[in-house]
């Protein structure tokens, strides 16, 4: 209204006239965000350094853990699901709401971020095999947390299903305060939407539309998705690639239009975890948010825990660069994409989280960086 508008003008009146700058305040304001909320997206893209000197390609990862609210590419899913929820009237801001997710961390962290900013109560369900970091994080965040042992999607108790019922047992108890909603990441289109209008864009602006490569890994495949459908209508030669930790089904339905190896016997499959230490990607079922962009994948590169492991190592000793296991497995297979390209090709992955949050379990894999391992070099981290 226009008293508050008067109020602004004349603070940003008395501003300039006490710096004694006479640039408009427009400009000024720009560098404002608007709550936690404005933080998010708008990640810079860095060259790697060590990773591109090494290869001859330019190895280009996106920043996604300095999205300012939970520290992820899950920020941008958060903030979607939220708002396509507030448009159609499932929640309202300010009235103690309450949102469910099963997550293994980073979405439930973003989610319990904004919804602290929005005035919802935030209730998680997640694997308990998770670095501890990440449920801390949570109860900081005042969030309601249920961990619970790992278990295949079949049963009732997974950390997906037990969150869509207490959305269901929320809904369906009168005397429960507010309403209650399921955010859904694995399925809701909110989120591969967040990065066709967000991630990918924001890549393809950055690089000015040059770019030979797209890799990253996949846990619900809202980020491969949504920037595979935006960038390969503007670039159709660009090459998607999942990077695919052990025991994912991902790897073996991009390589053979099934999730298990058909050359593995029926009793070898894996029915149930993904068996990695590496956190947020990977996964033995199709998702939406895989589904609807997996036709746009173009090869697949399997990483192994001791891969992903070094290479977290080389990122710190080499670059500065601090990252979880997810990171490390995209910089693994951008690597290795780099060799199989050859030199002069560039290629953008995703740094999603920091190594701060997997302190306790990825982290506690190596010994002190300075120690003897740091000589290794990146054709033994390939394993090539
Ligand atoms: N990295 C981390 C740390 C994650 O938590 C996730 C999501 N679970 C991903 C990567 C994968 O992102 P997406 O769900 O978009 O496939």
């Amino acid at each position: 209204d226009q008293s508050r508008l008067s109020k602004i003008d004349n603070l940003g009146t008395l501003k300039k006239n006490l710096s004694g700058i006479s640039r408009p305040l427009e400009k000024a304001t720009d560098t404002i965000k608007q709550g936690i909320e404005g933080c998010i997206g708008n990640t810079p893209l860095i060259r790697i350094k060590s990773l591109s000197d090494a290869t001859g390609c330019e190895i280009l990862a996106k920043a996604e853990f300095l999205n300012g609210a939970g520290n992820s590419p899950k920020d941008r899913v958060a903030l979607s699901i939220i708002e396509m929820a507030e448009e159609q009237g499932l929640l309202v801001p300010h009235s103690g709401d309450t949102i469910y997710e099963g997550t293994v961390g980073s979405t439930g962290i973003s989610l319990a971020a904004i919804c602290r900013a929005r005035g919802y109560k935030a209730h998680i369900c997640m694997p308990d095999d998770m670095a501890t970091e990440k449920s801390d994080l949570l109860l900081k965040l005042g969030a309601e947390v249920e961990r619970v042992r790992p278990a295949p999607i079949v049963d009732q108790n997974q950390f997906v299903n037990l969150a869509r019922n207490r959305a269901a047992e929320h809904t369906a108890n009168p005397d429960k305060r507010g309403r209650g909603l399921f955010a859904d990441q694995f399925e809701t289109e909110a989120n591969w939407r967040a990065h066709f209008t967000g991630t990918g864009p924001e890549i393809y602006d950055q690089t000015g539309g040059f770019l030979d490569a797209f890799v990253s890994g996949a846990g619900t495949g809202g980020t491969l998705s949504g920037v595979a459908l935006f960038l390969k209508k503007k670039l159709p030669e660009l090459k998607v690639v999942l990077a695919d930790p052990p025991g994912s089904g991902l790897y073996n339905r991009v390589k053979f239009g099934v999730m298990f190896d058909p050359k593995e016997r029926e009793g070898t499959r894996r029915r149930t975890q993904v068996d990695t230490i590496v956190e947020g990607i990977g996964i033995n079922r199709l998702t939406h948010n895989f589904e609807v962009g997996k036709e746009l994948i173009d090869d697949a590169i399997r990483v192994t825990d001791d891969q992903a492991i070094a290479m977290a190592r080389w990122l710190v000793e080499h670059d500065g660069i601090f990252v979880g296991s997810s990171s490390a497995v995209n910089c693994v297979a951008a690597t290795k994409l780099a060799k199989q390209l050859g030199p002069g090709h560039r290629i953008v992955t995703l740094l999603c989280d920091s190594g701060a949050r997997h302190l306790s379990k990825f982290w506690a894999n190596t010994e002190p960086i300075g120690g003897s391992e740091d000589d290794v070099s990146l054709n033994s981290i390939l394993g090539s």
